[in-house]
């Protein structure tokens, strides 16, 4: 069984059509990056599955519960970071925290205590005059202190310190390896090729791309540069190769696809050297949005 299945979700507001017609699925264990840019419709899609607002069409399960009609039990199973937090101002951080524990009751005191120092977060502080990076940090100590089976994380690392997001992604591992499934929205492609298992790429309320991340970034542009003892030779017949530079006795290019053609070539004109870079998720995303201007 599936710990979320969206099929077909349409969410409109008024005239906005915020997500047109979506699937993601998310199985035990595993993370899953959920990505793009701002105002794709990664929170729409998460509040929906949370039944916090109603989808205009579309099935959502969650642990094979239709989260309309039987969510409630299948909710107590997820701990949820909303993108935009707000806290009772009068109490303070290590308060809500308490409450938090009581309500969920599935909470590990001594995880709390180490995700707390790990995050660098003051218990004692009145939630009032906490920075947007520190009410963040209360909503993830919450998160990972609990023994939730779905993390469901939105934007989880927008206003924290760089520092922390090293800390961030080592509490995400540390949840999959006791099992926990994450949902991780993020319009970071860096944090996410560094600790997603899938994404589903997102935008404009459709999905463009899913995969794994080496998946994604096979489907990216490599960068390549070759450098030849005399004038370059024109590569510009090479299938795959697009932006193609000769500059003096070195020559520049992108270049997708299988490698042979390009190896083939290269290897029948003698460059002195050859470099040719591994793409990352970034370029990979860049590529998919050349691909399908909007
Ligand atoms: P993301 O989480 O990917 O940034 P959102 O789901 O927040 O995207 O937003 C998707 C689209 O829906 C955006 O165009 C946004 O402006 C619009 N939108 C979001 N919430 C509302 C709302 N309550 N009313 C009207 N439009 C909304």
């Amino acid at each position: 069984m599936s710990i979320v299945e969206i099929r077909g979700l349409v969410k409109d507001y008024g005239k906005v059509h915020a997500v047109r017609g979506i699937d993601l699925d998310v199985e035990p264990g595993e993370v899953v990056g959920f990505l793009g840019p701002n105002g794709a419709g990664k929170s729409t899609t998460i509040r929906c599955l949370l039944d916090l607002i109603r989808p205009t069409a579309g099935t959502l399960r969650l642990f094979g519960a239709d989260t309309r009609k039987h969510g409630v039990a299948a909710r107590q199973k997820v701990a949820y970071v909303p993108a935009e937090l707000r806290l009772p101002p009068r109490a303070t951080a290590g308060e809500l925290l308490d409450v938090l524990a009581r309500l969920r009751g599935d909470c590990d005191a001594a995880r709390r205590a180490d995700v707390t120092a790990r995050l660098g977060l003051d218990p004692t502080k009145p939630a009032k005059g906490l920075s947007t990076g520190n009410r963040r940090k209360v909503a993830l100590v919450g998160a990972f202190m609990s023994r939730a089976e779905l993390l469901v994380l939105d934007e989880p690392t927008s206003g924290l310190d760089p520092l922390l997001q090293q800390v961030f992604r080592d509490l995400v591992g540390e949840a999959k390896g006791r099992g926990t499934a994450v949902l991780l929205s993020s319009h970071s492609l860096a944090e996410v090729q560094r600790t997603a298992d899938r994404a589903v790429v997102l935008r404009s309320g459709q999905v463009v791309a899913r995969g794994t991340v080496d998946e994604l970034r096979g489907t990216a542009a490599q960068r390549v540069e070759a450098v030849f003892g005399a004038a370059a030779p024109d590569l510009s017949a090479v299938p795959g190769l697009t932006d193609l530079r000769r500059d003096g006795r070195r020559v520049h290019a992108r270049f997708t696809g299988p490698p042979e053609p390009l190896l083939t070539a290269l290897a029948a004109v003698r460059p002195l050297s050859v470099e040719i870079a591994e793409p990352d998720l970034e370029d990979a995303f860049r590529t998919l949005y050349e691909e399908q201007p909007s």
